[in-house]
């Protein structure tokens, strides 16, 4: 039995900026995802220093979290078949030099911080991360 599977995607800061969100959901489209739900909103510091939260103690954590409040982000609700791990082949390597091609991150990442896309790392985690933007 396959099972449709839920998880959750952001166009980062650098893509929305250079206005790549239409693209990268065609090319969630193209991979045979259904965009369930989505929307285009900032969020402040303190919402991404709780989302971030599994990073607190890593040396990137406050730039991280400065970066993705500092401008519009698309959060999406993704649907597929086994989605978490589809999307996070599909988005490659977290450094976009390590991504492979044909990858979201290889083909629009500028640096390993400014990687243009985010996507749940387990089913759980897409979950969690699915309430905090949509508990609504
Ligand atoms: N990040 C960073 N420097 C690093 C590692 C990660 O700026 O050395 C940022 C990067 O934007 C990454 C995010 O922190 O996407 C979360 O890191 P994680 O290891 O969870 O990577 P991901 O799951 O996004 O591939
Ligand atoms: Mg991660």
């Amino acid at each position: 039995m396959s099972s449709t599977e839920q998880t959750l995607s952001i166009i980062k800061p650098d893509a929305v900026e250079r206005n790549l969100d239409r693209e990268i959901k065609e090319i969630f489209n193209t991979n045979g995802f259904k965009i369930f739900k989505e929307k285009k909103i900032q969020i402040t510091k303190a919402e991404a220093e709780q989302f971030y939260k599994v990073h607190e103690t890593k040396p990137f954590y406050n730039d991280l979290c400065d970066y993705l409040s500092s401008g519009p982000i698309v959060v999406m609700i993704l649907e597929k078949e086994n989605a978490v791990l589809a999307n996070r082949e599909l988005m490659g390597a977290t450094n976009p030099k390590d991504a492979k091609e044909g990858t979201i991150r290889k083909k629009f990442g500028i640096s390993i911080d400014k990687n243009s896309v985010h996507g749940s790392d387990s089913v759980e985690n897409a979950k969690i991360e699915i309430n905090f933007f949509f508990k609504d």
